[in-house]
């Protein structure tokens, strides 16, 4: 149960005045945390200014520079209201020691402007100033007080990232209301921690982010910021921590087999394995001989050779007795596993089978009973398939491929598969180190860094689209060559309807261009449609596949040397990489060409020319965190991390590695979470909505 003591946190934000059903509605889907309820009173406080106004800033009008926020003490001049409902705009003049300016006002209430704007008096008047034909003016002022009301306006102006029909004031106001439901709060923090830092309390921190006293009060560093981010990855930690803990707890089992069948892997293989591989493999080896579960994240690039460490370890749990599944996002991908893994556990002895939802009643029926008595030692199939009913006679390890959308409530389903299952989790999307911790906070980690040997490099060039028709031409001399390409078709953002069709009309021209067929795939196919298009393109009776980005994860053709990615500069550095990915498999170099649209911004023309420069999967994703970061929005926070309100991963880093080894700690002594600072941080999850991993104190 959720302490009492947060209840007015978590009323909704509708009990707040000035917050009727529309404005609630509006912040529900703009700030508001569940979707299937209403934003509560906390999810507006966690909704932070990225910035502020500084109204001290006086430099006189002479003195205001174009597009300057600025507070004016002026004395009023005169009115020139223009004529009655023509389009020219109210003005009034004014004048300080420095000089004169007008205040301006589109669609003016005359008797509010007369009242507010008597001639001849002075008034203190703030808002930005623009310089318009050598003269300054200031549309719509943001305050204009008589000097006696001047204290009631900020010093220091907190500002928040809007959404359309929320007006600053009201939410000004909603937030000064929550900011007085703030009950005191037990502290969740360590005192020594809170002492050597210098942070304030979690109230503090949040009253003077929303009522700053200074510019800086806002900002990344500040220790208000600070305070908050850390509580924010502090919560997120330990609750991955929890994961961790209720996991390895449910009685991992010790296997220690010769380690003959993993050799005979190993000695199947046409090559010789890499240090990576290797380390990986001798990591996992250690994993399962302890009497803890195994929770590993292997990460290596596309093409990194992560299938050999799967049926390595597959070897290993067999060896021990036990069975093996491997779990693919897509039946296209499962079937590539299972191909390529048949021959190797062929020679090897292991026995592998294929479960996909197109296998008949009767197959899937015999296939489930061989599961049952052991006959199969490894199953390949669908996260879906084994979402469902499939049971094993004893299921040992659980090796994950892609895990994109795997998170922590997939993790601990699976623990109702077998008793003590070892976990390994493949992913080849390289994830900078923070959103790493963020996100896999609960995992170990082994990496593949470097590519198998022989590996050609792929070139990667850019080019303008209006060279669209010479890049066609090279395409064509280059499949009359006897290559494979793929063509990538722009992504349109919120359009699924117009990426259809630009990737029907693409595949439609290149076809009437090259004069041949071309296969086509995009995600409104059915999975037989698309599997009908990759055979033909993989086989070689077509040798150009047109595609959304439906083929971004895994797919494999070694013999395809090119891709084309049209209107690259829609893409995020991340996805371009992938894309990339699929091409340079085989024995033969390799081209990346990246189709633009001009004039690139800042942001576009940065990826591309980091995706020119470097092949390193590791490094895309650092620069790729730091591009988006700062984001072409910059200055706001909606770009921030995925998951976290406040913390932000290119700022709160080194918070995400200390609220690591906090977080474990902390189980470490306290395992249930119940002496008083246990107690408290039990407060810190539900604030921050980690809550989930609550529930898992109570089962245990
Ligand atoms: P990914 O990490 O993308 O899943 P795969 O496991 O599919 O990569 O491996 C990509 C290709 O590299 C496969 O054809 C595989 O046989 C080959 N491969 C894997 N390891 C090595 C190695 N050590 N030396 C040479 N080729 C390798
Ligand atoms: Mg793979």
């Amino acid at each position: 149960m959720r302490p009492m003591v947060l209840d007015p946190l978590f009323a909704p934000v509708s009990t707040l005045p000035g917050v009727g059903p529309k404005i609630a509605k509006l912040l529900s889907e703009f700030i508001g945390s569940r979707p299937e309820s209403d934003a509560t009173v906390a999810d507006l406080l966690f909704h932070i200014p990225h910035s502020v106004i500084d109204r001290r800033h006086r430099p006189g009008i002479a003195y205001s520079e174009n597009g300057d926020v600025v507070t004016l003490d002026v004395t009023i001049d005169r009115h020139h209201p223009g004529p009655r409902g023509g389009k020219v705009p109210y003005r009034i003049t004014a004048f300080d020691d420095t000089g004169s300016i007008s205040f301006v006002f589109f669609h003016p209430r005359r008797d509010w402007l007369e009242k507010q704007f008597p001639p001849g008096e002075r008034r203190i008047v703030s808002g930005k100033v623009e310089w318009f034909n050598e003269r300054p003016q200031m549309v719509h002022p943001d305050y204009v007080l008589a000097p006696d009301e001047a204290e009631t306006m900020p010093a220091i102006e907190p500002i928040y990232p809007m959404t359309a029909g929320l007006s600053p004031k009201t939410l000004q106001k909603a937030l000064f209301a929550a900011l007085d439901r703030l009950p005191e709060l037990p502290e969740w923090q360590n005192e020594p921690y809170l002492r050597q830092t210098g942070w304030p309390s979690f109230n503090d921190a949040l009253t003077t982010v929303h009522r700053p006293q200074e510019r800086q009060d806002v900002q990344p560093e500040s220790e208000y910021i600070q305070r908050l981010a850390y509580d924010e990855v502090l919560a997120s930690q330990l609750a991955l921590a929890l994961v961790r803990a209720q996991m390895r707890q449910q009685g991992g089992i010790a296997r220690k087999p010769s380690g003959q069948l993993q050799q005979s892997v190993i000695n199947a293989l046409p090559f010789s394995l890499t240090k990576g591989q290797a380390d990986a493999i001798k990591d996992i080896n250690d994993d399962l001989a302890e009497p803890v579960r195994m929770l590993r994240l292997l990460q290596g690039d596309v093409g990194s050779g992560k299938t050999v460490v799967a049926l390595a370890a597959v070897a290993q749990m067999v060896e021990a007795g036990a069975q093996a599944c491997v779990m693919a996002p897509t039946e296209i991908l499962a079937r590539q596993h299972f191909a390529s893994m048949k021959p190797v556990c062929d020679a090897a002895g292991l026995r592998i089978a294929l479960l996909t939802g197109k296998d008949t009643a009767k197959n899937r029926r015999a296939t489930q009973e061989q599961l049952d008595d052991g006959t199969i030692d490894l199953v390949v199939g669908t996260h879906a398939l084994f979402q469902g009913s499939v049971t094993f006679k004893d299921l040992g390890l659980v090796v994950v491929d892609e895990q994109h959308r795997f998170g922590v409530h997939q993790r601990l389903a699976l623990s109702s598969k077998g008793k003590g299952v070892d976990v390994l989790v493949m992913t080849a999307t390289p994830i900078p180190r923070t959103l790493l911790l963020s996100t896999f906070g609960d995992m170990d980690v082994s990496k593949l860094t470097e590519k198998p040997a022989g590996r050609k490099p792929i070139t990667t060039v850019s080019a303008s689209l209006n060279r669209l028709e010479e890049v066609v031409g090279r395409i064509r001399a280059a499949l009359a060559d006897g290559q494979k390409a793929y063509w990538v078709c722009p992504l349109v953002e919120e359009s699924e309807k117009i990426d259809l069709a630009a990737v029907e009309e693409r595949h439609r021209v290149l076809e009437h261009a090259l004069n041949m067929r071309v296969s086509l795939v995009h995600g409104r196919m059915t999975a037989d449609e698309k599997d009908a298009a990759m055979q033909d393109f993989k086989t070689g009776v077509t040798r150009l596949l047109v595609a959304t980005t439906v083929i971004e994860v895994g797919v494999d053709v070694p013999d395809a040397t090119i891709i084309v990615i049209e209107h690259a500069e829609r893409f995020g550095l991340a996805q371009l990489h992938q894309l990339r990915g699929r091409v340079g498999r085989g024995d033969k170099a390799s081209t990346c060409l990246l189709l633009y649209k001009g004039p690139l911004g800042e942001t576009a023309g940065a990826r591309l020319n980091i995706m020119r420069q470097t092949n390193d999967g590791f490094l895309i994703a650092e620069e790729d965190l730091k591009l988006r970061g700062g984001g072409e929005i910059l200055g706001t926070r909606q770009s921030g991390t995925p998951g976290f309100r406040i913390a932000r991963a290119e700022d709160h880093a080194d918070l995400m590695e200390v609220a690591r080894d906090d977080s474990r700690l902390i189980l470490a002594t306290d395992p249930n979470l119940e002496s008083a600072r246990g107690k408290a941080l039990r407060c810190l999850l539900y604030l921050f909505g980690r809550d989930e991993a609550i529930r898992l104190l109570r089962a245990g």
